[in-house]
This record gives C-alpha cells, sequence and structure tokens, in this order.
C-alpha cells in the first residue's frame, strides 16, 4: 500500500477519508488494523481487497497492481485470490446457506461445488444448517457461514471486517479459531479490521488509524491460540 488516499464524491460534496497511507504486508503474516470508528478502516479493507479503488496511490496484492485494474479484472484478482468477511455478513437473503457457500465457486466454474461447500459448513460446524436461509440462522451462525464462503476460494489473503463484532464470549472464539487455524494451517495471510484489542494483540502486528491515516504500526509478540 503506497501514499494512497480516499476521496468520496456524493450530492456534488468530496469528502477525503484517507491520507497518504504506507504500509507492506508480508505473506502469510496476521495484521489488526485498529482506530476509531470513522477513522477509516472499513474503507481501506476493501482498497486492499479490491473492492473499490484508491484515489491516489498503489495497492499491489499478491503481485498485481490494482489501480490499474477495471472493476471486472479486480473481480477476477478478487475470485482468485481473496476471501472477505463483511461486518454485516452480507449473505445472499435469497440464497440458503449452503447455496451462499456455492456461489464463488460456481463463480469459478469448479465441478463439485455442493460436496466442496457441505465441505466447508462442516469445517465451521453448520453442515446440519446448509438448507437454512439467514434469516433462519443466528447472527454467529451467519457469520461462520460466511466464513466458510470467505474460504471457498482458499485464499491467499483473507480480510475480515469486525469478524467477531456483536457476537458472544464463546462464538467470538470460535470465529477467532478458524480464522488463526487458517492462517496456521494454510499460510493464509490474515488482516482484520476490529474494535476488539484483545484480538488484535492476537495478530502479529497491529496498525492504529485515526482520521484517516496510520498514527501507528506496532509488531506485537501474540500468546500461542
Ligand atoms: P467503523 O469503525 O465505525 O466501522 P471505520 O473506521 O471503518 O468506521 P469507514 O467505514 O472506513 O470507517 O468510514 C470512514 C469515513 O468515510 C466515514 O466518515 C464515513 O462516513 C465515510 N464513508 C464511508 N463510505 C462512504 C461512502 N460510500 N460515501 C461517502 N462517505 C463514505
Amino acid at each position: 500500500v503506497k501514499e494512497v488516499g480516499k476521496t468520496y464524491e456524493s450530492a456534488g460534496k468530496s469528502l477525503t477519508v484517507l491520507h497518504r497511507i504506507n504500509f507492506e504486508v508480508e505473506a502469510a503474516s496476521t495484521v489488526s488494523i485498529v482506530g476509531p470508528s470513522g477513522s477509516g478502516k472499513t474503507t481501506l479493507l476493501g482498497l486492499c481487497a479490491g473492492l473499490d479503488r484508491a484515489s491516489l496511490g498503489s495497492i499491489v496484492l499478491n503481485g498485481v497492481c490494482l489501480d490499474e485494474l477495471g472493476e471486472d479484472d479486480r473481480a477476477k484478482v478478487r475470485n482468485q485470490y481473496v476471501g472477505f468477511v463483511f461486518q454485516n455478513f452480507q449473505l445472499l437473503p435469497t440464497l440458503t446457506a449452503l447455496e451462499n457457500v456455492m456461489v464463488p465457486l460456481e463463480l469459478r466454474g469448479e465441478r463439485g461445488s455442493r460436496s466442496r461447500a457441505l465441505e466447508l459448513l462442516d469445517k465451521v460446524g453448520l453442515a446440519d444448517r446448509g438448507h437454512h436461509y439467514p434469516l433462519q440462522l443466528s447472527g454467529g451462525e451467519q457469520q461462520r457461514v460466511s466464513i466458510a464462503r470467505a474460504f471457498s476460494n482458499s485464499p491467499q489473503i483473507l480480510f475480515a471486517d469486525e469478524p467477531t463484532g456483536n457476537l458472544d464470549a464463546e462464538t467470538s472464539e470460535t470465529i477467532e479459531r478458524l480464522l488463526f487455524n487458517l492462517n496456521r494451517d494454510m499460510g493464509t495471510t490474515l488482516v482484520l479490521v476490529t474494535h476488539d484489542m484483545e484480538l488484535a494483540f492476537k495478530t502479529k502486528r497491529v496498525i492504529r488509524m485515526k482520521g484517516g491515516g496510520v498514527i501507528s504500526d506496532e509488531v506485537t509478540q501474540p500468546k500461542e491460540l
């Protein structure tokens, strides 16, 4: 991430929410981005994942320079390398849990997407909930489905926006384990946005933001989970 800035334009007004952000994340590492509400964490995560485009600067993801790509090519990069766990799950309400997990597999034209999706649901402890629609699942279960979906393309890098926000302690712990096991077992790079400092200090590095800028970047010594 090099000299990245983001300005939103809406209703004829422009609002700059990120200024000159610089950092590099090593493959297979774990990083948290923390900071007050409105400091630009979600925006930054979205730019890094190729969900949106930076207004200034450049972002290179796994050797691919995102700012030179149009939306279709960014979507291809996302499908190939990126998993994203959204703050509010973003499951498709008209599809079952199983079908939600199948979507990225089908987009990639993978064979056997149903059995692979079942395997993924089993991994997050929801093999028996495949036929449920999102509204028939608890918040923690929806989050686990969204994690199964994010894992489905075996991403090299997983971005998670408040993955344990609004979940009880036990469910949060289950979700944390799923994320950190993915890093440990598959070498998936993990980039989290969180307000939970206990979770942040379980990652190897904590980047603090304030007012759209990075104010500190600290290597931590996480305890083994
Ligand atoms: P929180 O911790 O509350 O989720 P955050 O640090 O993730 O906050 P962002 O969601 O990145 O912050 O928002 C940063 C700023 O950008 C906020 O002031 C927000 O109002 C503004 N913003 C976010 N998305 C848009 C958008 N699509 N259009 C205009 N402004 C936006």
